[in-house]
């Protein structure tokens, strides 16, 4: 049997490497105590770059793909040598991790830790701060010292206040000294980490990034940064590799496992059918920020490829183009299957020119933009703006649905210039976009060059991890 045709079968793909940058060896000790000896004796050879090889290579792969993680770090050997004892002499302790449960009682919450402890469960409950364990938010992450079944420590690390504080955590300490118990609570700042991931599509663009371990919401916004290069509803291949350089939310060196576990793209590449497309993060001072390619040409366009914003369900469906359809003679334009209730947004500025109901169309939008050029929404759900409505791009503009003549959930969408429809991934590829100005190009290119290298190294890990994985001739 061939690589190959295990890859066709989407049983396993070593192809998929999970780079994780600027992680700590500590907190990585922390979490797999009985690989970081090989790594760390890795790391002393000289290197600071350490593959940490997962797979058992040469054996049959089993159960979900394994996957290979590098980890860059500068570490003085003298720390790694303390480290390395650190890490033995605690390998016959008892950590336990777990998530905090709806339905979670102290004494749920115990046995799952393996904590058989009287005293512990007595303290918890009683104790004003220990027991703010089991409140707010769940999914809170634990981490238990158990010896013996008794409760030695006990960290949890979880949100800050019950909004969506993105900057801070709360840890709650609850330690065993010799006079019982005592609970303390802090409120201590995320760090904030620069992942890079790296992927191949075997299938799917959502299947590559989980096997590549990149998180739904960097899946979505690559998808969206290079939106109008390349349509990921129709022009995806087999074979089409990416990387991604994002902003992680990390507390005590892991990652967070609350809110918003993943924040923004900072720079990515995209290469389709052969073609390589970058993007990278850039905000000129008194501007806002944008995407730019590495020329210093701006990825936003006047118009946006698609009404509706690339996700793990849009994925799923497919696009058809039906010039005619024989019920609806008039009928033209661009379908985009979704379920009811997906928001539909402007793919350009304008002012709503119609927004009502019309035969065939059901619940209609129609959007007037600059240069004659028209955008049409038609059979929503529901209509979220009005008629001589100031519309931007991407403002949701309704909802989508099956009102008029539509079989199914779906939503039909014609752009036209000068009454003509016109193919809107053609339109947005050819329609206006910004260029940095002279004055900050200089220190643009200086930042692309830094970020590319790291691109570049994110698809080499990513061809070494397809060559360290098993080969099957
Ligand atoms: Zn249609």
């Amino acid at each position: 049997m061939t690589s190959f045709k295990l890859f066709k079968a989407g049983q396993f793909s070593p192809l998929s490497a999970a780079i994780s940058v600027a992680t700590t060896v500590q907190s990585f000790a922390h979490r797999h105590p009985r690989r970081v000896s090989a790594a760390v004796l890795t790391v002393l050879a000289g290197s600071a770059v350490t593959a940490f090889g997962v797979s058992d290579l040469g054996a049959l792969p089993q159960g979900p793909a394994p996957v290979i993680t590098q980890i860059t770090e500068t570490i003085e050997p003298s720390q790694l040598a303390e480290q390395v004892q650190a890490v033995d002499s605690q390998s016959l302790t008892l950590y336990r991790s777990e998530l905090t449960r709806p339905a979670d009682t102290v004494d749920s919450l115990l046995k799952r830790l393996g904590v058989d402890d009287a005293d512990a469960a007595q303290f918890i409950r009683h104790d004003a701060v220990a027991a703010n364990l089991l409140k707010g938010r769940t999914g809170k992450a634990i981490k238990a010292l158990v010896e013996d079944g008794r409760l030695r420590e006990l960290i949890v690390r979880g949100p800050a206040g019950d909004g969506d504080n993105e900057t801070h955590f709360t840890r709650l300490t609850i330690e065993r000294t010799a006079n019982g118990f005592t609970a303390r609570q802090q409120i201590v700042p995320l760090e904030v980490r620069q992942q890079l991931v790296s992927g191949t599509i075997q299938s799917s663009l959502f299947a590559a990034a989980d096997d590549a371990g990149m998180p739904d919401a960097v899946t979505t916004q690559v998808a969206e940064i290079f939106g109008s290069d390349i349509d990921f509803r129709r022009e995806l291949r087999k074979g089409d590799t990416f990387s991604a350089l994002y902003e992680a939310h990390a507390a005590d060196g892991e990652p967070i496992t609350w809110g918003h576990a993943s924040g923004k793209v900072l720079a990515a590449r995209f290469i389709n059918k052969g073609e390589t497309h970058d993007a990278v993060w850039y905000q000129e001072s008194g501007r806002k920020g944008a995407y730019f390619d590495l020329t210093g040409k701006s990825k936003t366009r006047a118009f946006l490829a698609s009404p509706l914003a690339f996700s793990r369900v849009t994925s799923g469906f497919a696009m058809r183009f039906h010039p005619i359809q024989k019920t609806w003679k008039a009928h033209l334009g661009v379908d985009f299957g979704a379920p009811t209730g997906t928001p539909v947004r402007s793919v350009g500025n304008g002012v709503v020119s119609f927004a009502g109901v019309q035969n065939g169309y059901g619940n209609v939008v129609q959007i007037q933009h600059n240069g004659d050029r028209t955008t049409v929404y038609a059979h929503l759900s529901r209509i979220d703006v009005r008629r001589g409505q100031r519309i931007d791009q991407g403002d949701r503009i309704g909802a989508v649905g099956a009102t008029g003549w539509a079989t199914g959930p779906h939503l039909h969408f014609e752009f036209k210039v000068n009454g003509k429809q016109i193919d809107p991934m053609v339109i947005a590829r050819a329609s206006e976009s910004l260029q940095l100005s002279p004055q900050s190009l200089g220190a643009f290119k200086k930042v692309a060059t830094t970020v590319a290298q790291r691109l570049n190294q994110a698809s080499d890990w990513h061809t070494a991890g397809a060559q360290t994985g098993p080969r099957f001739e």
